[in-house]
């Protein structure tokens, strides 16, 4: 018997080159290959009479070869094989290419089970390239469900069905780690079971069965983790902070808060009262203020003799908010440092070392740069932006380190309710759902090429009035899809023939940090007036003085992105305009387009993208902050998704800490998921 832990090149069949192409699917162990699941299946349990078929449905038949199968070579590389069949109902003639030595194995007067699709009309009925069995032979290609699996280059379906089937043949399933009342309450296949099911089903239902128990447990897995993790937090002590007046911060405002931004404050101040670390996600809409919460929060700490760090994900955003932070607080008597990878190591020297001696206070960076390599003097509060970066991993791998800071998430991604718990678990929510005032509403238009002439002549009237304009491409380079507009391409052409009297800059994901920070800058102070970008402009960008974003091929987008895009404009106190540009024909993309022109609440549209993609997508879309989920990308609903939740909440409240053998096969597996998950963060 093998271990799940063996070498897949154990198997017969997979030697060093099978296996470099296995390596690139990340299967290294058998383990692995158990749990690459089918992305789908074939039904071809379905055995009818040749007069049954029907054009386009595959299906299986039994018929008997009635002549020689006849090759012509047709040019060079290029052999058709014709043979004809029958059974009692029918005949019909079959065509293969290049399959000489596949088709010589069929013999005259013999019976096969074929597995094809018919094609043709009244004048003649034909199959191209069925796969056929002998009627002995163990149902391998026909009579069976048929697992397609992810593939890559050079290694075929067969191959990985080869070696799945005998890594099922020779060693264990993964083992078992839903609890049996679990099991029992949500009518759930065992994990044997549903291991062989999954790869070998005996029938869709079947599949379908092992599916929802392999999703279940992906998610029932993942959120006990983060209620543990919860409770773990929960557990310890820290001194509660005494210092919590806020009139000098409040003073020192250009505006007053929002009544959602006072309530959020009220509920940190609370939590770091407590005496217990804080886990605070502050879910909040662009531009609905969120950076002045994070302030108050480090206000408080460093008042209260701690250090605070703030990480954004790009370093355009963490010196935006240096600069606000620092001309806010600093007059308050707070000491603000910058810590970006475009510093020089000298001056990250000189910050590492003003940070570990105590010598500021608070310290504004990009994620890897507060996380890793820094040590704190007492840090006592960590504020990471944009969430979706931030990932359970980061979050498990920072109260690792001990010292068991705050934590203040901020997200703008606004996340339905259902998906927050799966994810956030381990967090409380406060939500900012009150804009400041003086906001004007972003007015969203979806539109077709045909309006080429006029978005052109809009974006010259925004400039004419002295404001800027984003352009958003999908993609930075083409790629040989004729269809997606390439940035580079697209600002030549603005440039050089549509707008030559006006100043075009370009931005995208694949310029350095320092060349992404001097277009920015530049665009900032105003020295261009059209932007073509890619979705490198997604997050946090603040330049008020644009006011029009046009999104090139917008049906390219989720919902939840584009409304993320949108959000960089519409920032300023004159009046934003988004323009969606889709060539799609499809009425559901253009529907689901049309609903972002008719609603700017985010949470409705997130709602809206979930339905229409489902969790799969969703959770695609974000990978970065969650560990890697290998069943959900196979479509999962919903229901099971909330089940699973509900259920891992009252197990671990009622077990989760349990001496048992239920419950420690439960926890080590959640460990290896979030090592794994701290593996693959950005
Ligand atoms: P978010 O991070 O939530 O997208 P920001 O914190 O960047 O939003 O705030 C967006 C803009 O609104 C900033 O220019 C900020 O100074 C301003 N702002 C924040 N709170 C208020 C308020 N209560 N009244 C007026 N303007 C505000
Ligand atoms: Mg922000």
């Amino acid at each position: 018997m093998a271990k799940l832990t063996d070498p897949i090149t154990v198997l017969k069949g997979v030697g060093p080159s099978k296996a470099k192409q296995f390596a690139t699917l990340n299967i290294f162990t058998l383990e692995d290959l158990l749990c690459h699941f089918p992305r789908g299946y074939e039904d071809r349990t379905r055995l009818i009479t040749i007069d049954k078929l029907e054009v386009d449905k595959p299906a299986c038949f039994r018929a008997m070869v009635m002549g020689t199968p006849q090759t012509h070579k047709v040019r060079k590389g290029l052999d058709i094989t014709k043979v004809r069949v029958a059974d009692h109902t029918a005949r019909l003639n079959l065509t293969f290419f290049n399959q000489k030595f596949t088709t010589d194995r069929l013999v005259y007067g013999k019976e096969y089970i074929f597995y094809g699709t018919l094609t043709g009309d009244y004048v003649g009925y034909s199959m191209t390239s069925p796969v056929f069995e002998e009627l002995d032979s163990p149902p391998i290609l026909t009579r069976r469900v048929m697992p397609i699996y992810p593939l890559t280059a050079g290694l075929s379906n067969a191959s990985v069905l080869k070696a799945v089937e005998q890594a099922l043949a020779i060693c264990p399933t993964p083992g078992e780690v839903l609890p049996e009342s679990v099991r029992a309450q949500y009518g759930i296949l065992p994990a044997e079971r549903a291991y062989q099911a999954i790869h070998q089903p005996a029938s869709m239902t079947e599949a379908e069965l092992a599916k929802k128990r392999l999703i279940f447990e992906e998610f029932f897995v993942f959120s006990a983790g983060l209620s543990l993790m919860r409770a773990a937090r929960a557990g310890k002590k820290l001194p509660p902070y005494k210092d919590t007046e806020l009139q000098a911060f409040y003073g020192a405002l250009p505006f007053s808060l929002t009544g959602a931004q006072l309530r959020a404050i009220g509920e940190i101040v609370n939590d770091l009262k407590r005496g217990t670390p804080m886990n605070r996600l502050v879910q909040g809409d662009v531009g609905s203020g969120k950076t002045m919460v994070a302030a108050a929060a480090a206000y408080l700490a460093v008042k209260n003799g701690k250090q605070a760090a703030l990480m954004a994900p790009t370093e355009i955003l963490a010196e935006q908010h240096y600069k606000s932070l620092s001309k806010l607080l600093t007059p308050l008597g707070v000491r603000v440092s910058l810590l970006t990878g475009s510093l020089t190591p000298k001056n990250k020297k000189e910050v590492r070392s003003l940070i570990e001696a105590g010598e500021t206070d608070l310290v504004v960076g990009t994620h890897a740069l507060v996380s890793e390599s820094t040590v704190f003097c007492d840090l006592g509060l960590v504020i990471a932006d944009e969430q979706h970066r931030f990932g359970v991993g980061q979050r498990s791998a920072l109260s690792g380190k001990g010292a068991d800071p705050h934590l203040l998430v901020m997200s703008a991604t606004p996340i339905p309710r259902t998906l927050a718990l799966l994810m956030y678990g381990d967090l409380e929510v406060s939500i900012l759902d009150e804009l400041p005032p003086g906001r004007q509403q972003t007015d969203t238009f979806l539109v077709g090429e045909s309006y080429r002439a006029r978005i052109n002549a809009f974006i010259r009237k925004q400039v004419a009035e002295g404001h800027q304009c984003y352009v958003v491409c999908p993609a930075v380079e083409e790629n040989g899809d004729l269809d997606i507009t390439a940035a580079t391409v697209w600002a030549e052409t603005l440039q050089k023939t549509v707008f030559p009297d006006l100043r075009v800059a370009l931005l995208h994901g694949q310029m350095k940090g320092a060349e992404k920070e001097a277009v920015m800058g530049s665009f900032a102070r105003q020295e261009a007036d059209v932007l073509v970008a890619t979705t490198v402009i997604e997050v946090g960008v603040d330049v008020p003085n644009a006011t029009l974003m046009v999104i090139e091929d917008a049906d390219r987008f989720g919902l939840s992105q584009l409304h993320q895009l949108r959000g960089r404009v519409g920032r300023g106190s004159a009046k934003s305009y988004c323009i969606l540009v889709s060539h799609s024909k499809n009425a559901d993309t253009n529907g689901r387009l049309k609903a972002l022109c008719s609603t700017t609440d985010g949470f409705k549209i997130a709602e809206e993208d979930l339905k229409l993609r489902g969790p799969g997508d969703f959770f695609g879309a974000r990978q970065s902050g969650l560990p890697v989920f290998r069943v959900a990308s196979l479509s999962c609903d919903l229901q099971t998704l909330k089940e699973a939740q509900q259920a891992s909440a009252r197990w671990i409240e009622a077990e989760g800490t349990a001496q048992t053998p239920e419950a420690m096969a439960l926890r080590s597996r959640i460990g290896t998921l979030f090592q794994r998950s701290q593996g693959t963060m950005n």
